[in-house]
């Protein structure tokens, strides 16, 4: 089976293709997808660049033209929960996006007709995320997570964020990678390590917890290759 892996900036995918070593590398509509055997499993593996529509076009191109049957998402985000410390891992179990607002026209915020204000992640991916984190004792939060074009670094914006969708998360790519998976009936895992709190220190906080932060969901998504591979 031909599974995808991707994050949004470098330090998200490296930690994976150092583990994995041995790749071949190509370059489709201006990003580079790292190709891989792990185990009995084929994988593709690629950053996108930050933000929703780069995040949407590397989803469609391992889904079509690589031809990968499940995506798993690796990467960071802002905490709302404030249960969620730094370095904690957190998993979608629906995502909607933030900044998607036609409420001039009586719509609720995040919907536009035709589409959902949430997109619901895998149930299969979720459960073996549930089995990982047990085997591996890690504690692992479940929860909505909020996605849109801006690095939010105001609680203002957060409180509103967390009023509105209930979300425990936020980022930048998550939820445009679900709504192309679920439009190319794919089932799909988005993973978050949170790197700050999306407060007034979230871009100092940013900076120094990325690296370890991406590493932990790395770390994490390497495992459930594992049990993907049993199946
Ligand atoms: N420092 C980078 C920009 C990072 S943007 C640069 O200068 O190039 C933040 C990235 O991490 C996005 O990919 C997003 O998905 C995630 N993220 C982490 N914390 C976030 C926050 N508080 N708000 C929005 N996205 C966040």
């Amino acid at each position: 089976m031909k599974i995808a892996i991707m994050g949004a900036m470098p330090e998200e995918i490296e930690p994976l293709l150092e583990y994995f070593g041995d790749y071949k590398s190509e370059k489709v509509a201006g990003n580079t997808y790292y190709t891989t055997k792990y185990k009995d499993l084929d994988l593709v593996i690629a950053y996108s660049k930050i933000g929703k529509v780069f995040a949407s076009l590397t989803a469609a191109t391992m889904i079509e033209k690589f031809k990968a049957k499940k995506l798993l998402f690796s990467g960071v985000a802002g905490a709302i929960n404030p249960k969620l410390n730094i370095g904690d891992l957190v998993v979608a179990t629906k995502l909607c996006q933030h900044d998607l607002d036609i409420s001039a026209f009586g719509h609720p915020f995040g919907y536009v007709p035709e589409g959902s204000v949430f997109v619901e992640s895998d149930k299969e991916l979720l459960k073996i995320s549930k089995d990982v984190a047990k085997d591996l004792n890690i504690p692992l939060q479940e929860g909505i997570i909020a996605t849109g074009d801006q690095f939010v670094a105001d609680e203002k914006r957060k409180e509103w964020i967390s009023k509105t969708f209930k979300a425990d998360a936020l980022e930048m790519e998550g939820a445009s990678v679900a709504v192309v998976c679920e439009a190319l009936d794919v089932p799909f895992f988005i993973l978050r390590a949170i790197s700050d709190s999306a407060d007034m220190d979230a871009g100092f906080n940013f900076e120094e917890f990325l690296e370890s932060s991406a590493k932990n969901s790395a770390k994490f998504i390497i495992h459930m290759l594992d049990i993907l591979a049993k199946k």
